[in-house]
């Protein structure tokens, strides 16, 4: 008998997962897996412990969804605590099958999960569920991939056809429940959400369709997107999608047709293209990874320090900032939200990212750990990629420095974002009536 491991990694989603939807067109009988792993494999950043409570919470609630979400079409989901190649030998010798389906993921931790697999003889098949344009589909080699976002954006744009969602997963099989050593589950430990919270939302596969049906069919906030994006207060000001998209519990495909579907149905204007736009970036990233590799986590990145900059390894700078203490309201308040909600706003991660670099001359790799730790949304690519962009070692020919008064001046005018994450009235310094 034809039997698979369907091995679910940053792909916590049933619909439109081409590594499940293979394992079980290609074999008569799967069982689906998910290890659990909170730790922080960063081998270039500051050393900051295990991964933050919101974090946490948010990953814990995507695996339970999972594991509901599969019930209902019956399968069971193992839910697995121990060392990666210790767990799956010992699923092969009880299930007696080596051929492991996953998802392909980037990364410095994931890529060595996937080469100690295959060093141990396991026949790993990889999909490229988290990727809008799978690998196969780009228009040239990866290691071509140019230095610039619009190049690649336009060369897309042109040449490339969205792939088609794969299909609904029917299975029928029904399987005898198998006793492993390494079982275990999810301790799941919830956390009030703050009440000022701009991502008051939970985990998983449903609660990503459902904020995805409330975006663009509901509210409609697609429509005002290009204008809104750039906001600090609220759910509404941007999709909220990264989080879902970073453990998988929405598919970038799927997004893309429903932004697709959206704008053949109801309306078609430059911000449902902008919400593309900036998916893009996150798929420009996944391929800087993979063309970078491990230079995406070094202090000169992949274009070498080329401003020249000063990234001192300074403990005390790094905990001002960190701490949202540095005496800077725009910086403060948003490092304050996102210690007390693990959410920041784009606007807010280039404002506090460019100031540790720029104003506090300090090692940019902490910030990126600190964020790696902390962001709900934290994703390998996105996260150290756009961190080198700031910092000048990245995918730039421009050095971007951010006025933090300026920038406070242009998009918190009255000062409501810092009131509310500093609680104290904000002078008038910043402030343009
Ligand atoms: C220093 C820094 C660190 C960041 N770290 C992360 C991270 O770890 N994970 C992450 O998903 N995003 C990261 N971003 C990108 C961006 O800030 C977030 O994707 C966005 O704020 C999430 O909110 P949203 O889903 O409402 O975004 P929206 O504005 O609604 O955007 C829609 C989607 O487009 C993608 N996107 C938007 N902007 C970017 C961008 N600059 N780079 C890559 N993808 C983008 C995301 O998938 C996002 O969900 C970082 C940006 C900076 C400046």
């Amino acid at each position: 008998m034809k039997k698979a491991i369907c091995w679910f990694r940053k792909n916590l989603r049933i619909d439109d997962n081409p590594s499940l939807y293979n394992a079980i067109s290609e074999n008569e009988e799967v069982i689906c897996i998910y290890i659990k792993n909170y730790s922080i494999y960063n081998p270039y950043g500051i050393d900051l412990g295990n991964m933050g409570s919101f974090r946490k919470k948010f990953l814990d609630e995507s695996v339970l969804d999972l594991k509901n979400n599969l019930k209902e079409i019956g399968i069971h989901l193992y839910i697995f605590d121990g060392d990666l190649i210790e767990v799956f030998k010992e699923i092969k010798s009880k299930y007696l099958s080596n051929k492991i389906y996953a998802s392909k993921e980037v990364g410095w931790y994931e890529e060595k999960e996937e080469e100690v697999l295959k060093e141990n003889n396991f026949d790993l098949n990889l999909y490229d569920d988290q990727f809008l344009i799978e690998r196969n589909n780009l228009p040239y080699k990866t290691d071509e991939l140019p230095l610039i976002f619009t190049h690649f954006r336009k060369k897309i744009e042109k040449f490339v056809k969205i792939r088609e969602e794969v299909g609904k997963i029917i299975y029928k099989k029904k399987i005898d429940k198998y006793d492993f050593n390494f079982q275990s589950d999810i301790n799941f430990k919830d956390l009030e959400f703050h009440k000022d919270s701009n991502f008051p939302f939970k985990g998983g596969e449903s609660n990503g369709n459902e904020r995805l049906e409330f975006y663009l069919w509901k509210n409609k906030g697609i429509e005002t997107y290009k204008e809104t994006r750039n906001g600090l207060i609220g759910t509404e000001y941007s999709s909220k999608l990264s989080s879902y998209l970073s453990l998988g519990c929405l598919s970038p495909v799927s997004i893309y047709h429903e932004i697709k579907k959206y704008e053949k149905e109801i309306k078609k204007n430059s911000s449902t293209y902008w919400l593309i736009f900036e998916i893009l970036w996150r798929e420009f990233f996944r391929y800087v990874y993979l063309k970078g590799k491990n230079n995406i986590f070094i202090k000169n990145g992949i274009n070498g320090n080329i401003f020249n900059k000063n990234f001192k390894n300074d403990i005390e700078l790094f905990n001002k900032w960190k701490n949202g203490k540095t005496g800077q309201d725009f910086i403060d308040a948003n490092m304050i939200e996102l210690n007390e909600t693990g959410f920041m706003s784009n606007r807010g991660r280039q404002n506090v990212a460019s100031y540790l670099v720029n104003n506090l001359d300090v090692n940019w790799t902490w910030g990126a750990s600190f964020f790696e730790k902390n962001l709900i949304d934290y994703d390998v690519s996105s996260n150290w990629c756009n961190w080198m962009y700031i910092s000048g070692v990245g995918n730039n020919v421009k050095n971007w420095v951010f006025n933090p008064v300026r920038q406070s001046d242009m998009y918190d005018k009255r000062g409501n974002f810092r009131q509310i994450w500093l609680k104290k009235k904000i002078g008038q310094q910043n402030i343009e009536f």
